[in-house]
C-alpha cells in the first residue's frame, strides 16, 4: 500500500496525527501534515490507513490498497 499526503489541501487539523502519532506530524511552522516516517512498519499498516480515511480535507490519496506486504508513505507538496 502507498499513501501520499498531497499537503496543499491540509487544513491543519490534526486527526491523522492522533490516529497514527508514529507516522504522522504537523509542522511547527503552521500545522501542515508531515511524515515522520516513509517506512512504517507493517503492523501500522491499519492505523495508517485509517488516519487517510479520517483526514476530513481528502489530503490522502491510497493506492495499492490490497497490497498489504508493502508501506510506503510520502508527501507530495506540488501546489494544485
Ligand atoms: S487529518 Fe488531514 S487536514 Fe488534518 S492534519 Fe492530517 S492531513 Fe491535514
Amino acid at each position: 500500500m502507498r499513501v501520499i499526503a498531497f499537503t496543499d489541501k491540509c487544513i491543519a487539523s490534526g486527526s491523522c496525527v492522533l490516529a497514527c502519532p508514529q507516522v504522522f506530524t504537523q509542522r511547527d511552522s503552521d500545522g501542515v501534515v508531515d511524515v515522520l516516517n516513509e517506512h512504517p512498519p507493517l503492523e501500522l499498516l491499519k492505523k495508517v490507513q485509517q488516519a487517510a480515511n479520517l483526514c476530513p480535507a481528502q489530503v490522502f490519496t491510497i493506492e495499492d490498497e490490497e497490497n498489504t506486504s508493502e508501506l510506503t508513505v510520502i508527501v507530495d507538496d506540488r501546489e494544485m
